[in-house]
């Protein structure tokens, strides 16, 4: 693991370690100071949805509406996500939605915010969060969205140009496994090993928002969560 810079100590020492739920780390990821993106976004932007969700999303960081609102995934690329999930077969109800930076990293040009890409120091930063977020989910398929969450979770050598839609079992094919292997089983610190699962990348909705072609792109991400549908209904 990257060590933690002096302007980025990061998140772990937010997370309470008698946590028990996904509402108690998001209440305390609220109070985050693990970087430094905590000072010009709006407020820190937790994982939503289905805590016993079968599928699990994992973006790259909220944009400008997510920031605003405080949650995951409610602007123009979490709308093609939705249409991308109902296209694919998958249902909606029984997701979780999340992502790898809890903070809107940004440009001011003007009064215009610009996304900017977080930095490998923002992803380290931030990751205890989604380690944390995992140990208390159980999902069957964790769709990736992206090169910012696959570089958390499953190194700097992923590609997800040339791994796209190819289902890797997890959390063996994380790029430190021994962080999702455990899950908390009560607050007491009992464990348990967690079910295995399998992961998929895939390129994020911003991602055929920005392309050329808007519907060659589209059907490429449709086609990648039909792979995770199929796996779901095995
Ligand atoms: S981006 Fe992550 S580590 Fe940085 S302040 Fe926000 S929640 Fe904490």
């Amino acid at each position: 693991m990257a060590q933690q810079s002096e302007s980025a100590p990061g998140a772990q020492r937010f997370i309470p370690p008698d946590a028990d739920t996904l509402d108690e780390l998001r209440a305390a990821a609220g109070g985050c100071r693990g970087c430094e993106l905590y000072r010009d976004a709006t407020q820190t932007v937790f994982g939503r949805g289905d805590e016993s969700a079968r599928l699990v999303f994992v973006g790259e960081q909220p944009g400008d509406m997510e920031d605003q609102q405080g949650l995951p995934f409610v602007g123009p690329a979490g709308r093609l996500l939705r249409r991308a999930v109902d296209d694919a077969g998958l249902d909606p109800r029984h997701i979780y939605l999340t992502n790898t930076v809890k903070h809107f990293r940004f440009e001011l040009r003007g009064k215009r915010r610009i996304h900017q890409t977080p930095d490998a120091v923002h992803i380290t930063a931030c990751r205890p969060w989604l380690v944390a977020e995992f140990a208390r989910l159980h999902p069957e398929v964790i769709v990736v969205l992206g090169a910012t969450a696959a570089k958390a979770l499953l190194g700097p050598a992923f590609r997800v140009t040339r791994q796209r839609g190819e289902l890797l079992p997890w959390p063996a094919a994380a790029q430190h496994p021994e962080d999702f292997q455990r899950v908390p089983v009560d607050s007491a610190g009992k464990t348990a090993d967690v079910p295995q699962a399998r992961l998929l990348a895939t390129i994020h909705p911003s991602a055929v928002l920005r392309a050329d072609n808007q519907e060659v792109a589209y059907e490429g991400l449709v086609a990648d969560l039909t792979v995770a549908a199929r796996a779901l209904a095995a």
